[in-house]
């Protein structure tokens, strides 16, 4: 897995949990590298990721 923020591979995997409505189990990971917070979301044949909670929230 990799850092959306930065790109390190240096993340650690904090909790998972699932969502059975949406069919997608969900890890949230932390970098140990920026500090950054993602989740990566699994199932239906594809994955994807969202950034949450970034240190440093670039808003506007
Ligand atoms: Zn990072």
């Amino acid at each position: 897995m990799k850092c959306p923020y930065c790109g390190s591979e240096d993340v650690e995997a904090v909790k998972s949990w699932e969502m059975p409505k949406m069919g997608y189990r969900v890890t949230h990971y932390r970098c140990r590298r920026c500090g950054g917070l993602f989740n990566h979301y699994v199932g239906r044949g594809r994955e994807f990721v969202l950034r949450v909670g970034p240190r440093r929230q670039v808003s506007q």
